[in-house]
């Protein structure tokens, strides 16, 4: 087994783009604790002896959670699970809830990783994203956590934001590198259905960015990260060496892991199964010590899709032996010649055996991949 996520269904307010499950009712943390515990050991037999290599605590907002709440939930891992003595455990966190008292306690927790949501490095985008911090706070977060001993910090930024000039992703970018993050995650704005960033696009208050900005800004975000010694080793994924996410490459790289709370999803090779967002079933469904998740058998055909889908995000690509021994010869044939086009054009590279987007690819992945899956 790669990992355990656990999903924490709580924010304080809600951010105008965000789609993610969660609500903001935190008198509701101490029950959902108590059910996620419960989940926890109805689940172990997933897992039976296998060792827990990253442990991802996302949502939501994970720092809404007290320390007592951490406590309870790693104390039931911890008794249910082997967990690897140098596993990574991620908390993602909001800057505004990183005061130096709730870093010191973190650091009496498990934590060897933090993720924070920070999004951008000007006020006025924040505000505009209804963020609840400013970006002197998402400054200090970095270093107050830094200062504590934590080394091993990501942090998230976004782009193409209705107006964002090019000049202003620059500077967010620029101070990013500045603050010497080993980690970054760059994700371009989406406008998805139902959200309050939806509504302002359908009533014609705001106007996404053009292609050829959102172009230019990848291109800005690569071009700097890489001549400053990051990796560009998933398509929104930045590190400096030996800072990798573990637990996001097993997700890349197909590997097995267990999804804990409401919306969470898990995965193994031939199933994929998630937990509906709902949070009042939830917490009913452990109080009755009933699991409560659907499940899907992954087809030959689905597990080759999701291989193809993994594989070409990551700059290891897709290794084109392991494919024809896992899903056969007919399958790795599809591949190449639904590939061959993009080959030739210069957006996918073939070599050692190992098929991976080009440089130019990239601002196509979404294109490419699709026209690879099975249909
Ligand atoms: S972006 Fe993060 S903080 Fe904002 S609503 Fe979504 S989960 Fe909550």
């Amino acid at each position: 087994m790669a990992g355990i996520y656990l999903h924490i269904p709580f924010c304080k307010t809600r951010c105008i783009y965000c789609d993610f499950y969660s609500g903001t009712n935190e008198r509701e943390i101490d029950a959902f604790t108590d059910a996620l515990c419960v989940e926890a050991a109805l689940r172990k037999k997933e897992i039976g002896d296998e060792r827990v290599e990253t442990i991802y605590f996302g949502g939501g907002t994970p720092s809404r959670l007290q320390k007592k709440h951490f406590v309870q939930i790693f104390e039931a891992l911890s008794s249910e699970y082997q967990i690897a003595p140098d596993a990574e455990i991620t908390l993602e966190a909001n800057p505004d809830d990183l005061s130096d008292n709730t870093i010191g306690e973190l650091r009496t927790l498990p934590f060897n990783r933090i993720s924070i949501g920070i999004q951008s490095f000007d006020d006025d985008e924040l505000k505009f994203l209804s963020r609840r911090h400013t970006a002197g706070q998402a400054e200090n977060a970095v270093k107050a956590c830094r200062k504590a001993g934590f080394e091993n910090i990501s942090i998230d930024l976004m782009y193409g934001l209705p107006r964002q000039s090019l000049e202003l992703w620059q500077r967010n970018i620029d101070k990013a590198i500045e603050l010497n993050i080993p980690h970054i995650s760059a994700y371009h704005l989406i406008y998805e259905e139902k959200t309050r960033l939806y509504l302002m696009r359908k009533a014609g208050k705001i106007q996404p960015v053009d292609e050829e900005t959102s172009n230019c800004m990848f291109s800005l975000l690569i071009e700097n990260l890489t001549k400053n010694g990051f990796t560009h080793y998933e398509i929104s994924n930045f590190a400096r060496d030996g800072w990798f996410s573990r637990h996001n490459l097993s997700y890349w790289q197909g590997k097995d892991y267990l999804g804990l709370g409401p919306a969470a999803h898990s995965f193994t090779r031939q199933e994929r199964s998630w937990n509906p967002a709902s949070l009042k079933r939830y917490i009913e469904a452990m109080a009755s010590g009933t699991l409560y998740r659907e499940t899907e058998s992954l087809s030959k055909e689905e597990r080759y899709n999701e291989f193809i889908l993994t594989g070409l995000r990551t700059v290891w690509g897709v290794d084109l032996q392991l494919l024809e021994k896992r899903f056969g010869q007919e399958l790795r044939r599809y591949a190449i010649d639904n590939a061959q086009k993009f080959i030739d054009a210069g957006l996918l590279t073939v070599e050692k055996n190992v098929l991976k987007l080009s440089r130019e690819g990239l601002f196509i992945s979404d294109g490419i991949m699709s026209e690879l899956m099975w249909v």
